[in-house]
């Protein structure tokens, strides 16, 4: 357990997090960067990143991670691998705790603490959670080599799921809720092309059944219509991919919107409390790629060279 006073606490290990970290190290800022649950972030859960520049050949997630992290420490970041679990928001310096007991004291605070993956909210989820129920294939996907898999969602992050599946698993289906795929038409043609991969359009899931484990799904097609039609699928493991919740649960003084993502002002990463910037997919609706999440580090890291200038 230590006392740490410094010029810009940093909270979370994304790209944002991370390039932050970067920057506010190169400015002398000397910030403590707090790793989190998720050390490096999504990107770590995820295959090869094929759209960050300077990548041609595409680069793996946790490798990627890895190099932002030896940046930032190579400019002098100290990087923790502890959870920020409490702040006081109410005055300067921010006085903050983690999880092994440190008390951090911190002129600013950059939260880049990213989101979560979203699960359907059935008590079947809970109920096979470990035992057939996963929120990332790079993770779980190992465990079902030849063995049938379902993917819900229908955006970017389930094409590519389900794609990473049907390298292992004999059969994927991908459950889709309307008719069509939000996904990018790259994605969306690389999963129609591959043979293993079957598409249930206009299906929602309502229940898992098995013994043991997941050994199937109760779907439901066209619910709600005259042509509604219930019928059980056959599978090992679900995977789901509808989307994330940012994590902003410890940060209550802070503005949000009314989908839980943090409000920034002024077309700067600046929230509502004077002090506390925001960068990356914990703050952003719209965008949500490693690229973005970068580039808002950066731009969090200048406001609180700024910020720390003026005051
Ligand atoms: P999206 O929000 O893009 O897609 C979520 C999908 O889940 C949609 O098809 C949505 O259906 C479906 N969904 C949401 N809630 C439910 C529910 N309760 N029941 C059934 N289906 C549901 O999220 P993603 O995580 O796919 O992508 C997020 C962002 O990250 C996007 O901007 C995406 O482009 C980007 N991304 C990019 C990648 C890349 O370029 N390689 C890889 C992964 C993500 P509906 O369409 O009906 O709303």
């Amino acid at each position: 357990m230590e006392t740490i006073k410094t010029k810009c606490l940093i909270i979370g290990s994304g790209p944002a997090g991370y390039t932050a970290a970067i920057y506010t190290s190169r400015a002398n800022l000397g910030p403590v960067l707090y790793e989190g649950m998720q050390p490096g972030g999504q990107l770590t859960i995820t295959t090869d990143i094929e759209n960050f520049p300077g990548y041609p050949q595409g680069i793996n997630g946790t490798e990627m991670m890895a190099q932002f992290k030896e940046q930032a420490m190579r400019f002098g970041a100290d990087v923790r691998p502890n959870i920020i679990t409490k702040i006081d928001f109410s005055s300067r310096p921010f006085r903050c705790e983690a999880d092994n007991g440190d008390k951090i004291e911190a002129d600013t605070i950059i939260i880049a603490t990213g989101a979560s993956a979203k699960y359907l909210g059935l008590p079947d989820e809970e109920k096979y959670r470990g035992m057939g129920v996963s929120a990332c294939a790079t993770c779980d996907g190992f465990f079902y080599r030849k063995k049938k898999v379902a993917v819900v969602g229908g955006g970017d992050t389930a094409c590519e799921e389900a794609l990473y599946l049907s390298t292992l698993a004999k059969q994927v289906y991908l459950i889709v809720r309307k008719d069509y795929l939000r996904a990018s038409k790259v994605m969306q043609q690389r999963v129609f092309d591959r043979e293993n991969i079957t598409i249930l359009f206009n299906t929602n899931t309502v229940g898992l059944f098995g013994e043991d484990g997941v050994e199937g799904a109760h779907l439901i097609r066209h619910k709600g219509t005259p042509e509604e039609e219930k019928f059980d699928l056959e599978i090992d493991g679900f995977f789901l991919a509808i989307g994330h919740r940012p994590n902003t649960d410890i940060f209550t003084a802070i503005e949000v919107d009314e989908a839980g993502y943090i409000k920034t002002f002024n077309n700067t990463s600046a929230t509502n409390v004077e002090g506390v910037f925001a960068a990356g997919d914990v703050a952003d609706p719209r965008y949500r790629q490693a690229v973005t999440a970068a580039g808002a580090g950066c731009k969090a890291a200048i406001d609180v060279e700024r910020f720390l200038l003026e005051h």
